[in-house]
């Protein structure tokens, strides 16, 4: 699984799942981190009051990377 991070809002999305709805289009591409490591991710959300995009995190789609 991938993640993108967005450090202007803070927010973590999937990549598989992301789209227009999750608003990080309007963050510039620097503000913006592609990840693989699920344990940055969880230490960003616990450390640093990152958050999960509500649109696309918990998507149980079957799309398959
Ligand atoms: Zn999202």
């Amino acid at each position: 699984m991938k993640y993108l991070i967005d450090h202007n809002t803070q927010l973590i999305h999937k990549t598989a799942y992301a789209g227009d709805v999750c608003g990080f289009n309007e963050t510039p591409l620097e503000q913006r981190e592609v990840s693989q490591d699920t344990y940055y991710v969880d230490t960003l959300i616990k450390t640093k009051n990152y958050a999960v995009c509500e649109y696309c995190y918990h998507s149980t789609s079957f799309v398959l990377e």
